[in-house]
This record gives C-alpha cells, sequence and structure tokens, in this order.
C-alpha cells in the first residue's frame, strides 16, 4: 500500500479504537489467518469473582482469611476476585511471612511456621500433596467454567476455591465476525483443561491449548507460524508481552498493561474482541484499494 492509503487505514482504524503503532501492521493484518487469543482479559472480563469454597479441613472464614492473606501480595486476576471476597465478608487476611509468587502455578509464603500454598492442582501434586478429596469439587468448579484454586498448609490439603470469570458479552460475536471471515480462533490459557473447555464452548471457540506457561505462550504462536499461518496474538497480561511480540501482529487489550501495550503492534483501546476483525476488514480494504 501507498504510505497515503495506510495513513488514511491508520486514521481509519483508529476511529473504530485500534491504535496503530506500527503502518506495517496494518498492511499484515489483512493476511492473518490464524487468532490466538488468551483468556483472561481477553475473552472474558477479567474481574473474576469467587463463586464456590469447599473446606475438607477447618472452616471456610479461616480458608479464606489463608487465601487472602497470600494474594494481598499478588497483582494476578485471581488475586483481585479473592480480596473482593474477604472484602465483603469482612474477613481478615492471615499474616504471611515470606511471600513467593510461582508463575503460571500459584502464589506460596510461610504461616505459623508451615508453607501455604494456593494454586493450580498440578503444581500441589508436583510438590507432593494428596488432592484427590477434592477433586469433586474442583469438578463442579471446572463444570462451570471456574478456575480451582487449591489451598494447603504444609501437608494439610485445606480446600478448594472455585473463581469465575464471565465472557465479555461481545466476546462470542467478535470470533464469530472472525470465522465468518474465513480465520481459525484458538485459546491458549494456563488456566486447567476442563475451564478451558467451558469458556471455548460458550465462546464459539473450536481449540484451544490449556496449561500452557506463560513463557510458553510464545512457543505455541512460533509453532503456529512454522505450520505456515499468519498469526495474530491478543492478550492483556504482562505474561503476554513474549507472545505478542511474536505473533506476526500483536493485538493488546486495552485494559492491558504497559509492557503488553508496548510488545503489540496494535492497541485496541475499547477492550473489546471486535477490534480484531475491524482491524482485520479495514487492512483488507487499504490494501485492495491499491490495485
Ligand atoms: P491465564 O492464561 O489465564 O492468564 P496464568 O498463566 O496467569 O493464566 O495462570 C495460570 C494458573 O496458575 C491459574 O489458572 C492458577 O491456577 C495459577 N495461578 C497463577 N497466579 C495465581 C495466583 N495469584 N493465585 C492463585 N493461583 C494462581
Ligand atoms: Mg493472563
Amino acid at each position: 500500500a501507498t504510505p497515503m492509503s495506510v495513513m488514511v487505514g491508520v486514521g481509519k482504524a483508529a476511529e473504530y479504537g485500534a491504535l496503530i503503532r506500527q503502518g506495517e501492521a496494518l498492511q499484515t493484518a489483512g493476511k492473518i489467518n490464524l487468532v490466538i487469543l488468551d483468556k483472561t482479559g481477553t475473552i472474558t472480563a477479567g474481574k473474576p469473582a469467587v463463586t464456590q469454597v469447599h473446606v475438607i479441613d477447618g472452616d471456610e472464614m479461616h480458608l479464606l482469611a489463608l487465601a487472602a492473606g497470600l494474594e494481598q501480595h499478588s497483582e494476578h486476576p485471581l488475586a483481585y476476585a479473592i480480596m473482593e471476597k474477604v472484602r465483603q465478608d469482612t474477613i481478615q487476611p492471615a499474616d504471611i511471612t515470606g511471600f513467593d509468587s510461582l508463575n503460571g502455578q500459584g502464589v506460596a509464603g510461610q504461616h505459623n511456621g508451615d508453607t501455604l500454598r494456593l494454586g493450580n492442582r498440578r503444581w500441589l501434586v508436583n510438590e507432593g500433596l494428596d488432592v484427590t478429596p477434592l477433586d469433586q469439587a474442583a469438578q463442579s468448579i471446572t463444570d462451570n467454567a471456574g478456575t480451582p484454586l487449591f489451598v494447603a498448609l504444609g501437608k494439610r490439603v485445606l480446600g478448594v476455591i472455585g473463581v469465575a470469570d464471565a465472557i465479555k458479552p461481545d466476546s462470542r460475536a467478535a470470533i464469530e465476525r472472525l470465522h465468518q471471515a474465513g480465520i481459525k480462533v484458538m485459546m491458549v490459557t494456563g488456566d486447567v483443561d476442563a475451564t478451558a473447555k467451558a469458556i471455548c464452548a460458550s465462546a464459539g471457540i473450536d481449540d484451544y491449548r490449556a496449561g500452557v506457561l506463560p513463557e510458553d505462550k510464545a512457543d505455541v504462536v512460533n509453532e503456529m507460524r512454522k505450520k505456515g499461518y499468519t498469526v495474530a496474538m491478543v492478550g492483556d497480561g504482562i505474561n503476554d508481552a513474549p507472545a505478542l511480540a511474536a505473533a506476526d501482529v500483536g493485538f493488546a487489550i486495552g485494559t492491558g498493561t504497559d509492557v503488553a501495550i508496548e510488545s503489540a503492534a496494535i492497541t485496541l483501546m475499547r477492550g473489546s474482541l471486535h477490534g480484531v476483525p475491524d482491524a482485520i476488514e479495514i487492512s483488507r480494504a487499504t490494501v485492495k484499494n491499491i490495485h
């Protein structure tokens, strides 16, 4: 495209709330045939809430106090859900020392001389804990598209907290537009398989990768590029920055962190997935106009 038509296209995209940082991205966007979406904050609203609490050792208030003791030090969306729950129920977070955040696994710290852990099943199993007494409860959480967060103090597995994040009202329609445009859509998430499956079913997504550690999301992008796809990656989290940078076109959802926005060619100011088909349509029209 000529510099002039690119300028017009960039201006048009801006009207739709899609800020294009690199003019080249506008030309590449029209060739996208695979869109990879992050889950939290991208397909979902990114405002998760506690929906279920199951306790097998101790009581519910104590379990939430322990969880909040850890999550008060975290900035993960899951942490906000726990903190909002204890604020509503006026539960005082437990005292924690030596807080540690393990990317894609959970959070840990010391409480009363024991290691307190809050995170996913895979991690606690790796730590040698027997979480099977909580599996039925966890299934009821994932059946409802929630994320199960297991809680253990030392070797004692205490309970599981379900946190669910609603799909944005327009995600399904935006994904349908991509399909109409002949574009394949897949989701990549650190969440467990059952939750990923439930989210994809309600968002109308045909393919997904679950249990992907943050640093491995870029590998998925590279793998699909090697298969010949022109890949768009859409994400919001600080964790998504390498995947956004690896894609042919990275889209940062407007609510995203500064880091993610810097590694993306296009920022969607409206926080809606409709910005992706909007940018692709504008790109196709821009490139067509000059031939
Ligand atoms: P996503 O792909 O949805 O952005 P992440 O990679 O950030 O997911 O996290 C993957 C999983 O790691 C979460 O589903 C959760 O089980 C666990 N996890 C990460 N951070 C936390 C936290 N602060 N508290 C509890 N669990 C966490
Ligand atoms: Mg994320």
